[in-house]
């Protein structure tokens, strides 16, 4: 069975003390929360604050991005080992912030990933089609495109470790969420894009989120689909009631 997954991407926001802060709140609130993985990514210079607060608690540490070479001249990046040195065990890959603003292609996220697996992170490797392309129907298109490119050459063994998160780049930060519907119908075809790649095996181990817009006013629909393991949560991530509110929904789904 997959354990679902509830991410929080914080994004460019909160001081050192209040990331820490809302790690504490977040550690309390999801304390009896046993049924579902649950992982908040700081800003990097809060990073190691908050892996501080999130000692010994069931609250797993991501960083948001990584350069994918081990070390050298690359002003401003961390590296693998610099994130796993300061307590983080996952990371998100190509989120459509860093493609959209910072130029991300799919053979870096492809490169990340790699790198990310060998040094023991758990990639989350997100995808997803704009606007423009919903409307062209071109989303089975590019969703394909992205994960095939985002999976080449990982071996099958290591393939089952690697999360991907459907975010519809129209319904992020957006309040427009896919509809259960449409989420389900996208998850299942990156379910089917996994069993042509690797194989049944890896399709049924493998999780996706979904992201855009989840809030705990429609999670419990989307929880409900069967090829969706979790949620990817930007905005409603950064208070720790609607967070841990989330993952109660999704904890009880599971139980
Ligand atoms: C995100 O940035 O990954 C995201 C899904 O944001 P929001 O929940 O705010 O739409």
């Amino acid at each position: 069975m997959r354990k679902p997954i509830v991410a929080g991407n914080w994004k460019m926001n909160l001081s050192l003390a209040d990331s820490r802060a809302l790690a504490a709140g977040i550690v309390d609130a999801v304390a009896d929360y046993s049924g579902c993985e649950i992982v908040v990514a700081p800003s990097a210079v809060s990073l190691a604050g908050v892996g501080e607060v999130l000692a010994d608690s069931r609250v797993r540490l991501a960083a948001q991005n990584m350069h994918w070479a081990g070390g050298g001249a690359y002003t401003g990046e961390l590296s693998a080992q610099m994130l796993a040195d300061v307590g983080a065990s996952w990371v998100i890959l190509g989120h459509s912030e860093r493609r959209q603003f910072f130029g991300e292609s799919d053979e870096g996220v492809n490169h990340k990933t790699h790198v990310a697996l060998q040094a023991g992170l758990t990639p989350i490797v997100c995808v997803g089609e704009t606007l423009e392309e919903r409307e062209g129907e071109r989303t089975l298109q590019k969703i394909e495109l992205q994960v095939r490119a985002a999976l080449a050459g990982i071996r099958a063994e290591d393939a089952p470790r690697v999360v991907i998160a459907y975010e519809p780049i129209w319904a992020i930060g957006t309040g427009k969420t896919a509809t259960a519907v449409q989420a389900q119908a996208i998850h299942q075809a990156i379910r089917k894009i996994i069993a042509e790649v690797f194989d049944t095996s890896v399709a049924d181990a493998l999780r996706i989120l979904y992201g855009g817009s989840v809030k705990p006013a429609n999670i419990a629909e989307l929880i409900a689909q069967p090829d969706l393991d979790g949620a990817l949560i930007g905005g409603a991530s950064l208070k720790a009631d609607s967070f841990s509110a989330i993952a109660k929904i999704v904890d009880e789904y599971t139980a």
